[in-house]
């Protein structure tokens, strides 16, 4: 069982773990980086499959210069040991530290790491609300439709709706249009003016968000693409695949304004209703968390990183859904807090203005998670048949028998009634929607394996006695 040992251990390599683990390299830290990608960049600077040999990868991303520089800086740091194709499925305290239990992608063997401080750098992914039809071969996601394009450099449709709620669909739009397909329009929930104008100190603050949505609308303009504030799509039709969709109004609340429905023909739906942070190995080892303004269940952090667990710290969506730049200055800033931590390294005027620019980035993305915070009414979009948990098959109508007839109060109770929850995914598409029809906000995730593991990993594990 190949082991190794390091001051830091980092999982994830995606802007807040490579920012970390490069910034920590320089503190004179001895660093490992696992991630289950298969090169670094994380979901945001998702490079092409090498073997697919494209000339200009930079082309599909914005700002690749603050990861290229990086990447360059892992390469060069002898310090860094980076783990790609490695997933890490449980962090455990050990005498004079944290081991990290690993499998390889590649040969499916166990790794361990010993580590005097770890960084979760874990990211987060798409939180899907369902409506009829959205299991159709040809509804993806959103960020997955940008996946596609950046990784295997294919589209998902040649006519592509993108719909659902956030910014990150005006960076969808605008790629897959530059990439040539027609998007016919871009669907948002919530209402930007009035979602915005609450904030407006922070926008202020922020010019170069401004700037980059400034930069999405004119893309978009260029290429003729509408975008519908307040509309949701309600309905995806076909029989092998999406053929069409139905798109309303939407009240405050995102209940569909009756008689607002129409079609729009595509073969393609492109839907995510913003990401949630994911949190398996965090949450397994009991760091606090707390609700953030989108709804979703983020990790509670000091000012400096450290989650609640001594030798833990977080960095980049993990502590909230909050974008690339947010998720470098994190990364740098953690690797400060924890080579203070071990080495003592002074380093109080970087911390400061990492601090400073940290503080009005969150403030920023806090401002956009209550803008695109789900309304309560977007459970109005079901159907009695309409499947909620796609792995398992499970119906809104078998969740509302599961609430109102049998008594579940909380999404632990339904999975037990009705298996929602516990396929494949472990419930990461539908546990915010089953928790919305159990009524309750989103509650922290806990499992004690973040990844499927073969079962001789688990019995090559030492004993407690040994
Ligand atoms: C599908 C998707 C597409 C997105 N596309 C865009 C986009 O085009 N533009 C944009 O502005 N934002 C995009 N985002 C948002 C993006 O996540 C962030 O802005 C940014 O990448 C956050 O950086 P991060 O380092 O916090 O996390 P990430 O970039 O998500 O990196 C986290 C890394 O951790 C690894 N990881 C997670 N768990 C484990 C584990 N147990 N063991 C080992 N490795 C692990 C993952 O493989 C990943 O590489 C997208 C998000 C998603 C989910």
């Amino acid at each position: 069982m190949p082991n190794s040992a390091a001051d830091l251990a980092i999982v994830g390599a995606g802007p807040a773990g490579l920012a970390a683990a490069v910034t920590a390299a320089d503190l004179g830290l001895s660093v490992v980086l696992l991630d289950a990608g298969r090169g670094p960049g994380g979901q945001y600077y998702r490079s092409p499959a090498p073997e697919l040999g494209a000339e200009r990868p930079q082309a599909l991303h914005h700002d690749w210069r603050a990861f290229a520089s990086r990447e360059e800086r892992l390469r060069a740091a002898g310090r860094v040991d980076h783990r790609p194709e490695c997933h890490v499925w449980a962090v455990l305290p050990n005498n004079d530290g944290w081991t990290l239990h690993a499998r390889a992608a590649h040969d499916d063997a166990p790794t361990t790491v010993h580590a005097r401080a770890v960084l979760l750098a874990t990211g987060a992914y798409e939180r899907q609300l369902p409506f009829p039809g959205w299991t159709l071969p040809g509804v993806v996601g959103a960020g997955g439709a940008q996946a596609m394009l950046k990784s295997g450099l294919v589209l998902p449709g040649r006519r592509v709706v993108v719909a659902g709620s956030g910014p990150l669909l005006l960076a969808v739009a605008a790629t897959l249009a530059a990439a040539g397909a027609r998007v016919p329009a871009v669907v948002e929930a919530a209402a930007y003016g009035a979602g915005y104008a609450r904030s407006t100190g922070t926008l202020l603050r922020n010019p170069a968000k401004l700037i980059e949505g400034a930069r999405y609308g004119a893309a978009l303009a260029r290429h003729h693409v509408r975008p519908l504030t307040r509309h949701a799509v309600v309905e995806a039709h076909g029989t092998d695949r999406v053929e069409a969709v139905t798109v309303a109004r939407l009240d405050r609340d995102w209940r569909p304004v009756p008689g607002t429905a129409r079609r729009i023909p595509c073969d393609a739906l492109a839907v995510g209703h913003g990401l949630v942070p994911e949190l398996s190995l965090a949450t397994s080892l009991g760091c606090a968390t707390r609700t953030a303004t989108d709804g979703t269940v983020a990790l509670a952090l000091s000012a400096d990183q450290r989650t609640s667990v001594p030798g833990i710290w977080a960095a980049g969506e993990t502590g909230g859904i909050g974008g690339a730049q947010l998720a470098l200055t994190e990364g740098e800033l953690a690797a400060h807090s924890i080579a203070t931590s071990l080495r003592g390294a002074p380093g109080a005027e970087a911390t400061a203005r990492l601090r400073r620019t940290r503080n009005r980035l969150r403030a920023f993305a806090d401002a956009m998670g209550a803008a695109h915070r789900p309304g309560e009414g977007w459970t109005s979009w079901l159907r009695e048949n309409t499947d909620v948990c796609r792995c398992e098959e499970v119906t809104a109508g078998h969740i509302h028998e599961a609430v109102e007839e049998l008594g579940a109060r909380d999404p632990r109770t339904v999975k037990l009634l009705t298996r929602a929850g516990m396929g494949w995914c472990q419930g990461r598409m539908c546990g915010p929607a089953v928790a919305a029809l159990c009524g309750t906000g989103a509650t922290p995730d806990r499992r004690p394996l973040a990844c499927p593991v073969p079962l001789r990993h688990l019995a090559e594990l030492p004993s407690e006695t040994d």
